[in-house]
């Protein structure tokens, strides 16, 4: 929404929280409680940024088989209720919740963050995209591309295979099953590259997005998304 439209709106009306429906007397549609309460992901692999014990490490998968991104920058834990309000926003197009999701994103980046040159939004297949209506990951980097002055490029990056959905297949069978998925048309030019998703499960989407870009021109490849799913 144009963000003028948006303050005269909550000018007017307060907002409701979408978590308790309690009125949240604040220009957003979340109280200050239900926003201190939900899952901030605070101890994380330094590179995945999977949730740890102990934040200060990297986990030991990174360890071993070090990805083609630099790193994963997420701001929650994939857990209630970001698990429900993710949820809303792609299967109920709720596109103001994804809004709101971006704009808590953007709180967990430190006010000196050096941003990417280039946004790269996921691709969906072009049958997911056509049942959704919208693309969630693009959603995302247009919030952040506002706020970074940065722009959103959803256009070189295709999938070009339907894979069966990641989350049905065991952990072991997901990197398989994403291998070739993607295609890019034009080679990038050292830009230092962001890819937004909304949730990164096991890596294995964006580990071979990654490696895509980072085969194809880019300086350095970073993941943005707003959940991390816990181990
Ligand atoms: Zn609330
Ligand atoms: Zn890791």
């Amino acid at each position: 929404m144009i963000p003028w439209l948006n303050n005269f709106l909550f000018a007017i009306l307060p907002g409701t929280c979408i978590v308790c429906d309690a009125s949240t007397y604040r220009r957003m549609d979340l109280c200050i409680d239900c926003e201190l309460e939900l899952p901030w992901l605070k101890n994380a692999c330094l590179s995945c940024s999977i949730p740890l014990p102990d934040g200060n490490s990297v986990c030991g998968r990174c360890f071993f088989d070090k990805p083609p991104f630099t790193r994963c920058h997420s701001s929650f834990v994939y857990t209630y209720p970001i698990d429900r309000l993710i949820l809303d926003f792609k299967e109920h197009r709720k596109l103001y919740i994804g809004n709101l999701l971006a704009t808590l994103l953007l709180k967990t980046f430190p006010e000196n963050f050096t941003p990417p040159d280039l946004l790269v939004p996921v691709p969906l297949h072009k049958s997911a995209q056509k049942r959704r209506g919208f693309n969630q990951s693009l959603e995302i980097a247009n919030v952040l591309s506002d706020k970074w002055s940065i722009p959103v490029d959803a256009r070189n990056c295709k999938r070009i295979v339907k894979t069966t959905p990641q989350k049905s297949l065991h952990p072991k069978d997901r990197a398989k099953n994403i291998q070739g998925a993607f295609a890019i048309k034009n080679p990038y030019q050292g830009e230092r590259i962001a890819i937004v998703d909304d949730v990164v499960t096991t890596g294995a989407t964006v580990t071979e997005f990654a490696r895509l870009i980072m085969d194809n021109g880019a300086a350095s490849t970073d993941i943005i998304c707003i959940a991390r799913t816990p181990l």
